[in-house]
C-alpha cells in the first residue's frame, strides 16, 4: 500500500501527547490522519487532518471512527475492545489488536498472560470484592506488606497501593483487584519493543525509571540503564518474549523489576509509544514514535540503538496549582547543554498533571543526570 502523500488513512485513539509525537512523524511523510479524543482541547487537534470529539469507550463512536480508515492505532489502551474486534472482521488493519488490549486493559488477565506463557513476574492473588481479600488475610494467606493493584483502569499510580497496615487497608476501595509481592527492587528497568507483521523485532537500549515518591509517577528515564550488561541482556530477552508471546505489531512497552539478585519481573506492559521511549526522539537512530509507524504499517523497522546517552524529566503540574498554565523559566532551562523541551499544549495545568517533558542529551549519562536533576529544580509548571 502506498502511504506517503497518497489516500492512505490513518487512524489514531487518543489525542494525548503520546498521539502529537506521533503526528509529528505522519506529518514528516506526509501521512493522513485521523484522530479521535473525548476532549475539545486534547494535543492532537493540531497536527491531525481530521480530530473528532468522541468517547473512546463507547462501541458505535469508535466502530463508526475506525470504519473511516486503512489502519488504526491507538495512543491509550481504555478504548472499547468490541469494537476493535468487529472492525478487525470487517477487514480494518488494527494494531494493536482487540485482542491484546484486551489483555492489557485489565492487571489480572496481564498477569495469568505472563503465567501462561512462562514469562517472570512478582507472585500475586486475585480478588473479586474486598470482602474475600480480607478473607485470605484473616486465613494469614495474604499478610502485610503486599501492593494492592485495582483489575481495571489503573493509571499512573491511582490503581495502586502499598498496603502495609490496616490503615492502609481501610481505604482501599471495594472493586475487583490483585495482590502482588512487594519486590524489593533495585532498579525499575523498561524496554520497548518493535514488532512488525512479518515479525521483524528492533528492541530499544534498556532505560531505568526513577519515580516521583509523592505522585508514584515517573519522574526521570535514564538512557542507557545503569547496569551490568548481563542484566540488560535478560532484561531485552524478556522483552523480546512478551512481544512475540502477544505476536504483537506494534510497540511494547515492557516494564520490569531487577531485584536484589538481579533476576528480572515484568511489571506490567503497554502495547504502545510509552513515557520511558521520549528519550529516543533525540538519542536515538529512530525514535519510539517513528518506529511504531514503521511497525504497524509493515515497513522496515529502523536502528533502535542510542548515538548519545538521554534522560528525560517530566514536566509535571506543580502541587497546589490547578487552572491555565504557565511555565516558568523555560528560558533558564533552555541554556544547559543538549537541553529540548517537549510541551503538550494542555491548556490546564493540576498537580502532577503529564505537562511536557524535557530531554537532556549528552556523552556522558552521568552529567546527563546531573543536568535534568537541574532542569528539573529550575522549571515549573504552575497556573496563572
Ligand atoms: P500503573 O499502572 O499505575 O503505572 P504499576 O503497576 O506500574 O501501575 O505500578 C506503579 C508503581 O508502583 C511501579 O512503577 C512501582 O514503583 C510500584 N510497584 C508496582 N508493583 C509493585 C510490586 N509488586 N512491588 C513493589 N513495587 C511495585
Amino acid at each position: 500500500m502506498e502511504y506517503f502523500s497518497s489516500d492512505f488513512k490513518l487512524g489514531i485513539l487518543g489525542g494525548g501527547q503520546l498521539g502529537k509525537m506521533m503526528l509529528t512523524e505522519t506529518r514528516k511523510w506526509d501521512i493522513q490522519t485521523f484522530v479521535l479524543d473525548p476532549s475539545p482541547q486534547a494535543p492532537c487537534k493540531i497536527g491531525s487532518h481530521h480530530f473528532q470529539v468522541g468517547d473512546l469507550m463507547d462501541f458505535d463512536t469508535v466502530y463508526n471512527f475506525g470504519k473511516q480508515v486503512d489502519v488504526l492505532t491507538i495512543e491509550i489502551e481504555n478504548v472499547n475492545v468490541q469494537a476493535l474486534k468487529k472492525l478487525e472482521k470487517e477487514g480494518i488493519t488494527v494494531y494493536p489488536s482487540g485482542q491484546t488490549l484486551e489483555v492489557v486493559q485489565s492487571k489480572a488477565k496481564q498477569k495469568l498472560f505472563y503465567v501462561d506463557h512462562n514469562l517472570p513476574t512478582a507472585d500475586f492473588s486475585r480478588f473479586g470484592y474486598k470482602a474475600e481479600l480480607e478473607a485470605a488475610m484473616t486465613n494469614t494467606i495474604v499478610e502485610y506488606p503486599f501492593v494492592w493493584k485495582s483489575a481495571k483502569f489503573g493509571y499512573d499510580g491511582r490503581g495502586v497501593k502499598i498496603v502495609r497496615n490496616d490503615d492502609d487497608f481501610q481505604q482501599l476501595p471495594n472493586v475487583e483487584c490483585i495482590v502482588e509481592e512487594l519486590v524489593n527492587f533495585k532498579k525499575e528497568l523498561a524496554v520497548i519493543v518493535a514488532r512488525s507483521a512479518s515479525a521483524e523485532v528492533a528492541a530499544f537500549p534498556v532505560v531505568e525509571m526513577e519515580f516521583h515518591p509523592e505522585a508514584n509517577q515517573v519522574e526521570y528515564v535514564i538512557c542507557p540503564a545503569r547496569i551490568s550488561k548481563e542484566v540488560a541482556a535478560k532484561a531485552e530477552l524478556i522483552a523480546l518474549k512478551a512481544s512475540a508471546a502477544f505476536e504483537h505489531v506494534g510497540l511494547l512497552a515492557v516494564e520490569m523489576f531487577q531485584t536484589q539478585d538481579d533476576e528480572i519481573l515484568i511489571n506490567e506492559v503497554a502495547p504502545r509509544p510509552h513515557n520511558s521511549g521520549h528519550h529516543t526522539i533525540e538519542s536515538c537512530f529512530t525514535s519510539q514514535f517513528e518506529q511504531h509507524l514503521r511497525a504497524i504499517l509493515g515497513l522496515p523497522l529502523g536502528k533502535a540503538s542510542n548515538y548519545v546517552a538521554g534522560v528525560m524529566v517530566n514536566l509535571v503540574g506543580e502541587p497546589g496549582h490547578t487552572g491555565d498554565a504557565i511555565y516558568q523559566n523555560i528560558d533558564a532551562i533552555l541554556d544547559l547543554e543538549g537541553v529540548t523541551p517537549h510541551i503538550y499544549g494542555k491548556k490546564e495545568t493540576r498537580p502532577f498533571r503529564k505537562m511536557g517533558h524535557v530531554t537532556i542529551i549528552n556523552t556522558d549519562v552521568s552529567a546527563a543526570r546531573v543536568i535534568a536533576e537541574q532542569v528539573k529544580k529550575t522549571i515549573k509548571v504552575k497556573s496563572t
